[in-house]
Order: structure tokens, then C-alpha cells, then sequence
């Protein structure tokens, strides 16, 4: 199997989403984040290719406006590109403007005048990774594009994949980044006599100015490819549900999606045999609402009624339809020892020992990372149930969130 980081890191978002993209090959609309962030990426990359006459930061920020892909800076009657049409309004996109003039800014300061070489941008690898003989499936090639390899004066190789997220990642996050660890095993293909020792890998975080580096072992190398095999394993059965997440707001494929396609139906495209869905989900929502300030009257009128039998001491009280018995309940418990040499030998112990999935969870939450991953791996699914689940979200505070 052919197949890229990106590719794979869509997978494990959400399958639906590398199905379209890798599958279905439909081409995902870009939010304007990911323009925002390509562009960037674009600004850099012509930065660095000036080397060794290296522009001024005005130079930069020059080429910065002058390439901008802003609907206001078109003039009339001159084509546009597609991406020309991303900002929603005036505001929003200088708002995206200044932002990255601010990013550049601060890039240059800190950067300028390299401490290093550029050995090369946008470096396309391909790594191959060999499956173990037991298990079936041959070779896969891994491909991904590298924004930059530097040479350090000390001789260490570093690479540097820059991110314009709103969201910087702690220490551990990084040292378990599976895109770092797919990119040194694509750069030790490229240059094989490069060591793990000399290389360093970093993630540059434009909007917040910070670089966070980590460096991999032969042994992450190992674990990184058996990661990848898994993955590789996990699409080749996949059914390719959707898996909702944060990243759903940035994903471009929600219009068709089935967890967001009818948020983007209009009214004829909403009535479905007859039913006005919208109708009967704002009724059930009203009646819900109306059960729970019900069911709260009820619970204010049983402890009046429980006071007031207390405080008179009676055991029954009486109304025109019905009344109210004061009853005792009781909380039991067994001698476990006892009932185990009870049950036992009737066969009929095990029946009871039954693991409550809501306690296994709390463990879970307890134990060391490897013990919980060696029983994520004892998991079974039994059946899978299909339930509606109702949110009250309301629809103004979801158009709020997607971007
Ligand atoms: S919108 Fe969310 S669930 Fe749907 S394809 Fe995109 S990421 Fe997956």
C-alpha cells in the first residue's frame, strides 16, 4: 500500500475522512485556516530560497502583502483564484492579515540571521516499511513532504515542520509524535548514513514563537513502523465510520458527511415522507423541558408530603386520588468468602462475577499506561447497538463553533 502521513493521520482522526479524501478521492474544500496556514508555509518557503540574499524584514513583508490571497486587494474585472473568495468579510481577513504579519515579524527577530544551513525545503521522502514475515501484507511505502532541513554549525541535522495552530503541544505530545517519527524514518531512508544521534526533529510553532524539539532512538524508529503496519492493518478492514471530534469544526467535508449533511439542508431538502423533522425535534425538546420542571414539582411536592408524615408521625397519608406509604428500604451486602463457597461448587459463581464496564473504566483510569493498553487490547465488541442521542445544543451556538 502507497500511502502518506497525512493520509494516515486523517485515518486516525476520523476513517470517514480518509475514505473521501483517499477513496472516494473528492477533494476537500480548504477552511481558511488551512489557507491561512499554507500561505505561511508558502512566505517561508520563498524566504528561504532567497538564500544567501536573504531579504530584509520589510522585503518579507512586502512579499507577504504583495502575495496575500485576499479578495480586497483584487482589482475589478481581474480573475480571481479560488482561494481568493475564503475570507467571510473585511474585518475577518485583516484580522488573518495581521496575524500574520505579527507571525512574520516575530519569525524574522528570532531567526534572522540563520544559525544554520538550509540543506532543503519541501522535501518529499518515501519510506519503504517491510511487514514481518508472519504477517501478511508485503511492502508499504510511506511518502511526506519535510518544510525544512537544516545543518547545525555542530554538524546535527535538524528538520523543522512548521504549525500555525491555535494549540501548542506539551514536551510529551512532541516525543510522541508519530509524524516526527515518520519523517526520521523517511529522512534515514533518504540519506541512509545519517545517525538517530545527529538528528534532531522540531516543531515550530509560528503563532506562538516557539520551537519544541525532541530525538528518536532506533527503538522508536521500531515501534513507529509497527504503529504504521497497524494502522495499515485497521484500513485495510475498516468500515470507515465517522468519528466526531473537535476537528470536525475544520473539516470540509461536513456538507456531506451523515453526522452534519442535514445541519446544511434546506426546508423542502428536510421534509422526508411528509415529516418536518425540525418540527418534531423542537416538540421533543419542548415536551423535555416541560417533563423536567414537571418531575421537579413532583420531587418538591413528595418532600413536602414526606415532612409533613414525618413531623406527624404517620405512616399513610391520604389524598382525594391516591396516597403515600412511608416505607424502609434496605442497603445489603454479603460475606463474599461465604457466598464464593456457596455458589461455587453450584457452578453458578462466575454468573455473578460479571465485569461492570462502568467500574473497568474508573480502573482504567488508575492503572500504569502498558497494563491499560494490554486490556484495550482484550476489548471485544459483542454487538454494536444503534441509539439517538439527544444534544440541546441549539443550532445558533454550533454555527457559532464551525469554522
Ligand atoms: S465532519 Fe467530522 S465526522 Fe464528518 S468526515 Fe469530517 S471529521 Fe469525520
Amino acid at each position: 500500500m502507497r500511502i502518506s502521513y497525512s493520509s494516515l493521520e486523517n485515518f486516525e482522526n476520523c476513517p470517514l475522512k480518509y475514505k473521501y479524501s483517499e477513496i472516494d478521492k473528492i477533494k476537500e474544500p480548504k477552511t481558511k485556516e488551512a489557507i491561512f496556514g499554507n500561505y505561511i508555509h508558502r512566505v517561508l518557503k520563498w524566504f528561504y530560497q532567497q538564500d544567501p540574499h536573504f531579504p530584509t524584514l520589510e522585503g518579507l513583508l512586502e512579499y507577504y502583502y504583495n502575495h496575500w490571497p485576499a479578495s480586497a486587494k483584487a482589482t475589478a474585472g481581474e480573475p480571481k483564484k479560488e482561494e481568493e473568495f475564503v475570507w467571510q468579510d473585511e474585518h475577518e481577513e485583516k484580522d488573518f492579515f495581521q496575524e500574520g504579519m505579527r507571525i512574520l515579524e516575530e519569525y524574522y527577530k528570532k531567526n534572522f540571521p540563520p544559525k544554520s544551513m538550509i540543506m532543503d525545503l519541501e522535501t518529499r521522502f518515501e519510506a519503504v516499511i517491510d511487514e514481518t514475515p508472519d504477517e501478511p501484507g508485503g511492502k508499504h511505502i510511506l511518502t511526506g513532504v519535510i518544510d525544512r532541513i537544516d545543518k547545525l554549525p555542530n554538524g546535527t541535522m535538524e528538520i523543522i515542520d512548521y504549525k500555525t495552530g491555535k494549540r501548542m503541544p506539551s514536551q510529551n505530545d512532541v516525543d510522541s509524535n508519530l509524524q516526527l517519527s515518520i519523517y526520521a524514518l523517511g529522512l534515514k531512508r533518504k540519506w541512509p548514513k545519517i545517525k538517530l544521534e545527529d538528528l534532531r526533529l522540531s516543531l515550530y510553532f509560528l503563532k506562538f514563537g516557539e520551537k519544541i524539539e525532541t530525538t528518536k532512538t532506533d527503538q522508536d524508529l521500531e515501534d513507529t513502523q509497527k504503529k504504521i503496519i497497524g494502522l495499515i492493518h485497521k484500513i485495510q478492514t475498516s468500515s470507515f465510520e465517522p468519528k466526531t471530534s473537535p476537528l470536525c469544526n475544520w473539516c470540509g467535508y461536513r456538507p456531506i458527511c451523515p453526522v452534519w449533511r442535514h445541519f446544511y439542508e434546506n426546508g423542502s431538502d428536510k421534509e422526508f415522507n411528509g415529516i418536518n423533522i425540525e418540527e418534531k425535534i423542537d416538540e421533543y425538546f419542548k415536551l423535555k423541558s416541560d417533563k423536567e420542571q414537571l418531575d421537579d414539582r413532583l420531587k418538591e411536592l413528595k418532600n413536602t408530603i414526606e415532612i409533613y408524615s414525618r413531623q406527624k408521625g404517620l405512616k399513610r397519608v391520604f389524598g382525594t386520588n391516591g396516597s403515600f406509604n412511608q416505607e424502609v428500604s434496605h442497603k445489603i451486602s454479603f460475606d463474599k468468602n461465604k457466598l464464593k463457597e456457596l455458589l461455587e461448587p453450584l457452578g453458578k459463581w462466575e454468573e455473578i462475577l460479571a465485569i461492570d464496564p462502568k467500574k473497568l473504566q474508573k480502573v482504567l483510569k488508575e492503572i500504569p499506561p502498558d497494563a491499560r493498553e494490554e486490556i484495550e487490547k482484550a476489548k471485544k465488541i459483542e454487538k454494536a447497538y444503534e441509539y439517538l442521542e439527544a444534544n440541546e445544543k441549539s443550532k445558533k451556538d454550533w454555527e457559532e463553533d464551525l469554522h
